[in-house]
């Protein structure tokens, strides 16, 4: 009852609820940045608990004395700095150790131990302030009034702790701000009705109050200023908050490495872009598209060669699509472009022609040239598809089409090849079959010396004819055996049978098997090969492994180790198909290659293409210095085998002389030609 007697008749009302407002807008912003203690660790909680208790500790100082500005006692007043200074220490200090205590894990100690250490804090705060302050008159103390305020203020202060370690780092601080504001406003005013002052007689009211308002206000200011600090870095974290929060945005939806929004953004604006569809929303294609012979230039060039290109693949996208159509890197090297508003076909076009050639066009990265290419796969919303699924389906086999084609470039979506597609998914079903049942068969092309037109030897394929599909082709065959991992079996299967045909021959041939660049990688070659040697009893130094270039990209230590080995036995090795692929010289420095197969795609050109005729000069040329021997295969007129006669290649191979016969029938071709010369 006191209480209210004395906040009702002998203080100012407005300047109480001034008090109040700043014991409020103090609690919260004290609290606010308590919770970061919560969150951080080490140096950082220590920080936020130290500013914690300095916005604290000034909003009950600040409190106290904004509020003793409105107490009116009715007497002459004076204000002792030292005991006022030392206050302010109090309340800051002894609010930091308890937080301190408050944010400690065990919850008896926090709440009792740290909401104590606070009450008392604020109380001794106040009453060491009232010391400061210094009435002519007689001062009276009510001790019951000072023991309920310290029972008020350390209950409240306790409860304040335990409802900001519930509240944890949610938004609602209301309670424990409340609870920590009732704390110091009870205790003020508590206080207050446990003090009186009684006017000497014959002394004038009046005296110094000049002087301890001034003072009073200046304190006010300090407190506020320092309150409006602890608001603003509140203020700061939050920006700096919403800030590394974008941050983080930014990189999840982004790639590090070209700044192209990747693979996550790129699903969610295609679902949303399809989400749009089915509310009207206008056309788009998207496109994917795949670098080809990045391999080897992440290989040949290095890996921050690498990234480089890929850096410029992005920005030369960027310049390739219109001004706000979406690009995305969804895989090392694959990106998607989705375009919008395009609804003629012929702009589709345009737009992945453009992607095509822009692609193709040389990089420069550290001075060395670097040439890429690109497939790309388009697909058009809604005529394709309008759920992202779908639509990325389709994209993927127009994509695979493209990939696949002979030439490269970009394919649009057609339904029919859906039929290719599903033509593979057969294929691979009947080849899982087929190797169940060795379905396989061998067939052989023999080799003929350019010079004497005698046989050399032959050169092993296989054949496949599928009960249903009929006969299919080993270009079809044997990459879906390399996907489905089936190739080394196979492999091994044709080596032995190969061996064993071989060993019937007469001894002066020999025999060239295919290897599969999957089949070079896998570390028990060497073995599987000597195994079919011995069971055989087929010389290795008869026997040659055709190996493409492919097989040697990026994987040099593995396969050098592999091609010593075979080396070592005295098997020889082949390139094939040389001339299609990188044709880098350094593979055939650095392996132990003895012989170079000139593809067949320049011998057809023969004679008419001037181009053909230079590589294939080039080529026999490059054998010759590097002692290898240099086969032509694919050779199917007499113009074709009269301008290779003049190049000086050592072998030659091509249905103009045989086509790949049967096991029995080159035997009898071998044997027979024996034969003949024999007689002769
Ligand atoms: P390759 O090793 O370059 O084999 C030569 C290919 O050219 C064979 O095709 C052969 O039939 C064909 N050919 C030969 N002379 C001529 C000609 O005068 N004109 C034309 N147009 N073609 C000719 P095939 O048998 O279809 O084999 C294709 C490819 O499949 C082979 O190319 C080889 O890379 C691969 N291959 C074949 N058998 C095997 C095998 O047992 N294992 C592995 N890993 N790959 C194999
Ligand atoms: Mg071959
Ligand atoms: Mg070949």
């Amino acid at each position: 009852m006191r209480v209210l007697t004395c906040l009702y008749h002998e203080h100012n009302h407005w300047i109480v609820a001034l008090a109040a407002i700043m014991c409020i807008v103090g609690s919260l912003t004290s609290v606010k940045l308590f919770q970061r203690t919560f969150t951080e660790t080490g140096a950082q909680r220590y920080q936020w608990c130290f500013l914690s208790a300095f916005t604290a500790g000034s909003a009950i100082w600040a409190t106290h004395f904004i509020a003793m500005l409105g107490y009116q006692p009715g007497v002459s007043v004076t204000l002792d700095g030292t005991l006022t200074v030392l206050s302010a220490l109090i309340a800051v200090g002894g609010t930091g150790v308890g937080l301190l205590v408050g944010s400690s894990r065990n919850r008896f100690i926090a709440v009792f131990t740290g909401g104590g250490i606070i009450g008392l804090s604020i109380a001794a705060m106040h009453y060491v302030g009232m010391f400061a302050y210094r009435a002519d008159g007689i001062v009276r103390w009510l001790p019951e009034y000072v023991i309920a305020s310290l029972i008020l203020s350390v209950g409240l202060s306790s409860l304040a702790i335990d409802r900001l370690r519930q509240s944890g780092v949610s938004k609602h601080i209301g309670l424990p701000a409340g609870l920590f504001a009732a704390a110091i406003v009870t205790l003020h005013f508590t206080g207050m009705a446990a003090f009186s002052v009684i006017p000497l007689p014959g002394l004038q009211s009046g005296g110094d109050s000049a002087a301890f308002t001034t003072l009073a206000q200046a304190v006010a200011v300090v407190a506020f200023l320092i309150i409006g600090a602890g608001i603003s870095s509140h203020l700061v974290d939050r920006r700096t908050k919403s800030k590394s929060q974008e941050q983080l945005q930014y990189i999840a939806l982004h790639d590090a490495l070209t700044k192209l929004s990747n693979r996550r953004a790129f699903s969610e604006v295609l679902e949303a872009e399809c989400e749009k569809l089915k509310n009207q929303g206008s056309p788009f294609a998207l496109l994917m598209i795949d670098l080809d012979r990045f391999k080897p230039i992440n290989d040949t060039l290095g890996h921050p060669s690498g990234d480089i290109v890929l850096q410029k693949v992005a920005s030369r996208l960027r310049h390739a699509v219109r001004c706000g159509d979406f690009v995305a890197r969804i895989g090392g090297d694959e990106f998607a472009v989705i375009a919008y508003g395009l609804t003629s076909e012929d702009e589709i076009r345009a737009l992945a022609g453009r992607v095509v050639e822009i692609l193709g066009r040389p990089f420069i990265v550290y001075g060395q040239v670097a040439e890429l290419g690109a497939s790309v796969g388009v697909s058009l919303a809604p005529d394709h598809g309008n759920d992202a699924e779908t639509l990325v389906q389709c994209t993927d086999i127009a994509l695979y089409t493209a990939k696949r084609a002979e030439e490269r470039g970009y394919r649009l979506f057609e339904p029919s090849m859906q039929e290719v597609i599903q033509r593979r998914r057969f294929l691979e079903a009947d080849l899982r079959r087929a190797c169940m049942r060795e379905d396989f068969k061998i067939v052989y092309q023999p080799i003929i010396d350019s010079a004497t037109g005698a046989f050399t030897g032959a050169e092993a394929l296989l054949r496949w004819t599928c009960p249903e599909r009929g006969e299919v082709q080993p270009s079809e065959f044997i990459p879906i055996l390399e996907e489905l991992g089936l190739i080394s079996r196979i492999g091994a299967g044709v080596l032995k049978q190969a061996c064993h045909d071989a060993a019937l021959w007469p001894q002066h041939l020999g025999l060239a098997v295919n290897i599969s660049p999957v089949q070079l990688l896998d570390p028990r070659l060497p073995q599987t090969v000597m195994q079919a040697l011995e069971d055989s009893g087929f010389p290795a130094s008869r026997l040659e492994l055709e190996i493409t270039e492919t097989a040697l990209l990026g994987n040099d230590d593995i396969v050098m180790h592999t091609l010593t080995k075979l080396r070592e036995s005295g098997i020889r090795i082949s390139l094939d198909d040389f001339g299609t692929g990188y044709s880098s010289l350094s593979y055939l420095h650095r392996f132990p290659i003895t012989r170079i197969k000139i593809d067949k795609s320049f011998v057809q050109r023969l004679p008419t293409d001037e181009g053909s005729a230079s590589i294939v000069r080039a080529i026999t040329q490059l054998g010759a210095s590097l002692q290898m021997k240099v086969t032509a295969e694919g050779i199917e007129t007499d113009e074709q085998m009269a301008c290779i006669a003049e190049q000086g290649c050592n072998d030659v191979q091509g249905f103009l002389f045989s086509r790949p016969i049967n096991a029995s029938s080159i035997g009898d071709l071998f044997h027979n030609e024996k034969n003949k010369a024999a007689a002769a």
